[in-house]
């Protein structure tokens, strides 16, 4: 019997960072690049499956995004709950953005204190490669920092997309095996 797990998988970071469209461009397989900016609302939930390789598994992503001041304001204080992974995402063109990454994972982290958590930094928007500020190397060296895995992407390319989405759901899929294994040593299984 194949196994398909659940996991949300909540996208955090500064408004226009381009979270919406990352999620946006993995959801629909890279076709859609929105043209149009408008400014999220509330909250957006996006749900794909990805399947695990050399398995008949699958994890089946509950991306939530979201617009950032709202949160700050607790008007969605059930965003965080039941958080499984984290994406956090900012626009390399922007020195605001990345000092951000740190608070906004502190505030998914504080949400779900006893949660092992896959997590990965996104360095959006590198097409615009002249007006960059935050090197590859400052964006990998917070990653390392703070336990998540560094990845760079241009939604509006549809360039480095997916590969975040893949490797938390992989992430989550080897915790989940590892779970079930110490669950048989034990005899619980
Ligand atoms: P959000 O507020 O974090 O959800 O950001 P959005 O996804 O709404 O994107 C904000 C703005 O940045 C929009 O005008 C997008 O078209 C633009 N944008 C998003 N991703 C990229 C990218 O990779 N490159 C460029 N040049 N623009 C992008
Ligand atoms: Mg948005």
């Amino acid at each position: 019997m194949p196994t398909v797990l659940r996991a949300k998988c909540v996208v955090v970071g500064d408004s226009t960072s381009g979270k919406s469209s990352l999620c946006q461009v993995f959801h629909s397989d890279s076709s859609f690049f929105p043209k149009n900016y408008t400014m999220t609302t509330g909250v957006d939930m996006l749900v794909k499956q990805v399947n695990i390789p050399d398995t008949k598994d699958g994890v089946e992503l509950y991306m939530y995004d979201s617009a950032g001041k709202e949160l700050f304001a607790e008007l969605v204080p059930k965003f965080w709950e039941h958080t499984s992974m984290v994406i956090v995402v900012y626009d390399a063109t922007s020195e605001t953005s990345f000092n951000s990454c740190e608070k906004w994972l502190r505030r998914v982290r504080q949400e779900n204190p006893d949660v092992q958590m896959p997590g990965v930094l996104i360095a959006n928007k590198i097409d615009l490669d002249q007006r960059r500020v935050i090197s590859p190397k400052m964006g990998a060296d917070f990653a390392a920092s703070q336990g998540l895995k560094y990845f760079e992407c241009s939604a509006k390319e549809m360039q480095g997309v997916d590969a975040p989405f893949y490797y938390l759901a992989n992430e989550f899929y080897v915790l989940y095996r590892e779970k079930m294994d110490l669950f048989k040593s034990l005899g619980m299984q």
